[in-house]
Parts: C-alpha cells; sequence; structure tokens
C-alpha cells in the first residue's frame, strides 16, 4: 500500500462516518509532517450548514491545529472531486496538495466542470493527484444510494400499507362494506408484477 492510499483510507472512514448519520458519505483528512492532523465528514443535514462539507471541517480544524490559516505543507486526501466552494477554500488556505478519490462530474471544481485549485489567474495553485483507491471511494457513495433507494421505497410500502389498513378499519367500523376482501388494496400485488 502507498503513502497515498494509507491515507485515502482514512478519508474513507470519515465517509463511512457520515454515511453511518445519513449523510452523503464524503470524507477527507489533513496530512502535516507524515501525521492526520484533522478529519473531517460531510455533516450538512445535521448542522443545517451549507458550509459543512468534510473538506471546510477539516481546513478548520487543521487551522486550529497549527494555530495558522494557512496550511503550508499540508496535504488533503479526500474521497469526492471538492465543489466550487471547497476548492475555492482550498486554494485560499495555501495548502500544497490535494489527493482526490472519485471525481464528481456533475458538481467537480477540481478537474470536471472547472478547476478552480489550479488557475494561474489565482496566486496560489495547488498540486493535484487524482484516482487514489478510486474504486473504493466510489463504492461508498454508490453503496449509500442504493440503500437509499431501498429504504425509501419500503418506507413508501409500509406507508401505504398503513394507509389501506385505516381506511379498512374505518369503514369495516361504519358498516358501509364488509372488511378487508372488498378493499381495492387487493389488486395491487398483480400490479407490481406486472411492473416491477
Ligand atoms: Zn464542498
Amino acid at each position: 500500500m502507498t503513502i497515498d492510499e494509507k491515507f485515502m483510507k482514512k478519508a474513507i472512514h470519515q465517509a463511512r462516518r457520515a454515511a453511518a448519520l445519513g449523510e452523503i458519505p464524503i470524507g477527507c483528512v489533513i496530512v502535516c509532517d507524515g501525521k492526520v492532523i484533522a478529519r473531517g465528514f460531510n455533516q450538512r443535514l445535521h448542522k443545517h450548514s451549507t458550509l459543512a462539507h468534510a473538506e471546510l471541517e477539516a481546513i478548520d480544524r487543521a487551522s486550529r491545529k497549527l494555530g495558522d490559516w494557512r496550511l503550508e505543507g499540508c496535504t488533503m486526501y479526500v474521497t469526492l472531486e471538492p465543489c466550487q466552494m471547497c476548492s475555492g477554500a482550498l486554494v485560499q488556505s495555501r495548502i500544497d496538495r490535494v489527493v482526490i478519490g472519485t471525481m464528481n462530474p456533475k458538481a467537480g471544481c477540481a478537474g470536471s466542470l472547472l478547476n478552480i485549485l489550479q488557475m494561474p489567474q489565482f496566486n496560489h495553485q495547488v498540486e493535484i493527484t487524482y484516482g487514489v483507491c478510486e474504486k473504493e471511494c466510489s463504492a461508498v457513495l454508490t453503496d449509500f444510494f442504493a440503500d437509499l433507494r431501498v429504504r425509501v421505497k419500503e418506507e413508501k410500502a409500509a406507508r401505504k400499507a398503513a394507509e389501506t389498513a385505516s381506511l379498512v378499519r374505518m369503514r369495516s367500523e361504519a358498516g358501509t362494506e364488509p372488511p378487508a376482501s372488498a378493499d381495492p388494496s387487493e389488486k395491487k400485488p398483480q400490479k407490481s408484477e406486472e411492473n416491477p
């Protein structure tokens, strides 16, 4: 395992912490002199904050730890290509290098839509390494969204079943219809077979 892979695994661990909270799993670590000095994972939902991206959390912690807003000599390992906000903050922090797990073609600003990290017009450019532990970084995200789709589907089905049950109960209590058998929900399994 290379040094980059070793630190990216730690970033992936942070991404999993986000997933455990139901947040989109993006994680990062900042390394200085061969040591992790700050960690961050996406907490946008829990903190009700646009700013609670993994990268900004870690930049803030690293600056506190070093007692300096400048992160010269540091490297960030991040599981997903940074957005425009985080890429801007990384340039502002004067960080030396960013190592990226997987790209974000829809919103990434470190090479996909833009490359804010390496614009010659700015006074600082960041060295970038792409594709470290790419499969694993990508799988963390795809697994999360697959689980989410299953969960949403199950919740929808449970809600529907509860609604149907209460409707049947109401009708039965009101004596307007015979219970259960006459309910339209009986037809539904057939429908779902036709349209899986
Ligand atoms: Zn961001």
